[in-house]
């Protein structure tokens, strides 16, 4: 990929009013963490590009529509990654000073990213290309939860 040092300034607005979705986001999610229950990650295809979306995503970079669903490997690479030594949300704080490993991960079959919780990793061994693989419930419940933990692959 060509890196270019510069920015380009198109003037101008879109009437996006005029713009008619054909998937809502809710339902999306709903048929993607149903897939979920049976262990099977799916991704949503755009048919102009061949971009796959996973999450999925009601439009694409490219302006069309994302309407196939592929199923897509529960394995794939990081592409980015930091570490954590607590974290608090809305009240609810969760092993305060364990240390965490949050990646980006793009599953194959995917062209675009989920952030997951590493688990039984060395926070040294850590590196952007590292493959790893989701880490399964015994029983997964049909929630983005079962697909925030990975394992390295
Ligand atoms: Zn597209």
């Amino acid at each position: 990929m060509e890196y270019k040092d510069e920015t380009t300034s198109i003037s101008g607005s879109w009437n996006l009013g005029q713009w008619h979705w054909k998937h809502e986001t809710a339902v999306l999610m709903q048929h993607f963490l149903a897939s979920l229950k049976d262990k099977k990650v799916l991704g949503l295809k755009c048919p102009e590009c061949g971009l796959v979306y996973c999450p999925p995503k009601p439009y694409c970079s490219c302006l069309s529509i994302p309407e196939e669903w592929v199923e897509i490997s529960d394995e794939g690479v990081v592409t980015t990654f930091t570490f954590s030594g607590s974290w608090s949300y809305g009240g609810m704080e969760e092993g305060a000073g364990t240390p965490r490993i949050i990646v980006g991960v793009m599953l194959d079959g995917s062209n675009t990213e989920m952030l997951s919780q590493l688990e039984d990793a060395d926070r040294d061994h850590v590196d952007v290309g590292m493959r790893v693989k989701v880490k399964w419930a015994d029983e997964p419940q049909g929630t983005i939860e079962d697909v925030m933990h990975s394992l390295p692959a």
